[in-house]
């Protein structure tokens, strides 16, 4: 079976290499329309529209994602572009939430569930699933809420990820709205408790922050 492109990074840290399954280019981290491009049956041509983001900031961007590689594996598997695939926490059990998706007559459901529920019981949990649209929606409302300095951003490899995620929202593709988040948050805790959602920024992304807003 093909793979894709094998590489190794200066840490000595292997990358790449993944079986290529269909859906696997949509979900490398990023996506080559960011650079005006278009993929067309496995080439690139000039898109029709300009870069809306410069080439080397989107390369920052594939920068941070690499350095905070955590979840860069959880993510490389991501075929649902499931957007908190790897950052979703259950506060009161202290456990990931996993993303779980259901098919039913030809209908697909997406959830986030508890592993703490799953390992010894779901009366354990106050919340052991959550509906995955709901959650990441409202996530997306909390991030796109967020009081962004814009000198900060400026020349931030953060900057393409808050682009993504604020100036063109209903074009954004699954994938790339992922990549983004994973960009800006490092984590997502739901505290079905307190009937609250924690978000922890990345380092990269708190250094963006109104000083406000750090406050
Ligand atoms: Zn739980």
């Amino acid at each position: 079976m093909a793979t894709t492109k094998r590489w190794v990074d200066a840490n000595g840290k292997q990358h790449g290499g993944l079986p290529f399954v269909k859906n696997t280019l949509g979900q490398l981290l990023g996506n080559v329309v960011y650079l005006g491009k278009v993929r067309h049956k496995d080439e690139f041509h000039e898109g029709q529209h300009p870069a809306i983001v410069d080439a080397n900031l989107w390369r920052d961007v594939h920068e941070v994602l690499d350095r905070n590689h955590r979840t860069a594996g959880a993510f490389q598997r991501n075929r649902y572009g499931a957007l908190l695939k790897g950052l979703l926490r259950c506060k009161p059990c202290d456990a990931a939430m996993v993303h779980s998706p259901v098919s039913t007559n030809h209908r697909q459901y997406r959830y986030y569930v508890c592993t703490n529920a799953q390992k010894i019981g779901y009366e354990h949990c106050p919340c052991p699933s959550l509906r995955a649209a709901s959650i990441e929606q409202s996530v997306l409302e909390r991030l796109r809420a967020i009081p962004f300095n814009n000198t900060k951003l400026r020349g931030s490899p953060i900057a393409a990820a808050v682009g993504a995620l604020l100036e063109r929202p209903a074009e954004t593709i699954p994938s790339e709205l992922a990549a983004s988040v994973r960009v800006l948050v490092e984590s997502v805790e739901h505290d079905a408790r307190a009937g609250r959602i924690g978000l922890t920024l990345t380092p990269e992304a708190a250094d963006c922050l109104s000083p406000r807003a750090g406050a």
